[in-house]
């Protein structure tokens, strides 16, 4: 008998035929043989439609009040996939946050799951399934909380940990992780094993089929996890600790972003203390920069500074330089019209000559490089946003991905 958490996101579950189709693949594990645990997301497009109806209360609404409203979602997916169960005979129960407790840290909307108390589910699992709601806890006051956008995922592999699941199973509208999106690039291909850094580069760099804490829970206590289609039988990837990695690929795949805005402050004065002038007020109001390009103006006594951030960042940050007296500059300019694309891959590091060949690639295909920024297993350029796509198709060809 092996237990196994097996989360269905938003696609998942969106009708209720989807959802009967879930508790049949349900039914087919407990026929297996297998101790189940279900986490599920809410019904593709109600976490959205819920967030859009405080907005239109307040842009500004309350984060307790909003953590109410969102973790509605995943209540009305658990119900509906328990009673769908009973009626196939299967012998199943929904939770919600406050009965297990799951139990989380930090702030409103952003929570970490800290803790659960496992013992009455697993007293259940012997004969029953357990249906999780995905993305939602409680704080150590009693009150509801969310884990993030995307947080099914996270909250699928802290069961698996607590709960010593032999594996995690992310169930969703595509058959695996990609070297991109496959949505958007047709010539992406399947992956079949990855490690969890790399899986971690490309979602924090924004593959969203997976969620980055939820991998990065993963990484930290081994929990190996399966990304599969709810929809197909083929194989899915496998994300797991990888101690012998396929060096023979420099490049895993390609991920892109357009969450991030670019700033130039030109004629800047060349004089020490000026960059931490400038970035100083901006840490302290949680700003995160991220890439900070410097260039010398051709009469040595001032200089260029680009840097970026995330886009829903842009008015604070415009706000913030605006009102900065400890700086001085000639002229600032903003661009929020651009996109990150990065090429992620364990075989960088041993790879010679990755850097020039993405560079040569995009400069024959005239995509011009805004900014640069290089780990040691992910090279991220920024570039305008309209030559995303060509980028991204041009660097499966270079990188042999298709
Ligand atoms: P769920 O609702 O099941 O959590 P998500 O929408 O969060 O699903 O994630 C699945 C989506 O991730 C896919 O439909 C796909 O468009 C997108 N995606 C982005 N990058 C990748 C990638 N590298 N591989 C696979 N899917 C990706
Ligand atoms: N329903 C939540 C969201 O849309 C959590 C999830 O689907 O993972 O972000
Ligand atoms: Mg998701």
């Amino acid at each position: 008998m092996i237990k196994k958490v097996l989360k269905f996101g938003g696609t998942s579950v969106g009708t209720i035929e989807r959802i009967q189709h879930v508790a049949n693949i349900i039914k087919g594990e407990v026929e297996a043989g297998n101790k189940i645990i279900a986490v599920v997301s809410a019904m593709a497009g109600k976490t959205n439609e819920l967030f859009n109806f405080s907005k239109n209360i307040d842009d500004n609404f309350d984060k307790r009040e909003l953590d109410v409203l969102l973790s509605s979602g995943e209540q009305v997916t658990c119900a509906l996939l328990a009673g769908a169960l009973l009626k196939l005979k299967i012998k199943a129960k929904s939770w919600l946050n406050w009965q297990i407790p799951i139990l989380t840290e930090g702030e409103h909307n952003n929570a970490r799951i800290i803790n659960m108390n496992v013992e009455k589910i697993n007293k259940f699992l012997n004969d029953g399934v357990a249906i999780i709601p995905g993305f939602q806890g409680i704080s150590s006051e009693g009150d509801i909380t969310t884990i993030g956008r995307g947080g099914s995922d996270a909250t699928a592999v802290a069961f698996a940990k607590l709960f010593d699941a032999k594996t995690c199973e992310i169930y969703t509208d595509v058959d695996g992780v990609y070297s991109s999106d496959p949505n958007k690039i047709p010539v992406a291909k399947k992956i079949k094993n990855i490690s969890y850094d790399e899986m971690l580069e490309l979602s924090s760099l924004g593959a969203k089929v997976m969620q980055p804490s939820a991998v990065q829970t993963a990484m930290m206590y081994n929990v190996p996890i399966e990304v599969k289609s709810t929809f197909t039988n083929r194989e899915g990837t496998k994300i797991f600790d990888q101690q012998n990695i396929d060096y023979s690929k420099s490049v895993t795949g390609v991920a892109y972003s357009k969450d991030d805005a670019k700033i130039t402050l030109m004629g800047v004065e060349d004089k020490p203390g000026v960059a931490a002038n400038i970035f100083e007020p901006l840490n302290k109001a949680q700003i995160n920069v991220d890439m900070v390009i410097q260039n010398i103006s051709s009469n040595q006594k001032t200089t260029d500074i680009t840097f970026t951030i995330k886009r829903d960042d842009l008015e604070k940050t415009q706000d913030i330089l605006k009102k900065n007296k400890n700086i001085e500059y000639k002229e600032i300019t903003y661009n929020d019209k651009v996109a990150k694309v990065s090429i992620v891959g364990a075989g960088m590091v041993s790879t010679p000559g990755v850097t020039y060949k993405m560079f040569r690639g995009l400069a024959d295909d005239k995509i011009n490089i805004l900014a640069i920024s290089t780990s040691e297993i992910k090279l991220s350029v920024i570039i305008n946003e309209e030559n995303t796509l060509k980028a991204v198709k041009k660097l499966h060809t270079i990188f042999e991905l298709e």
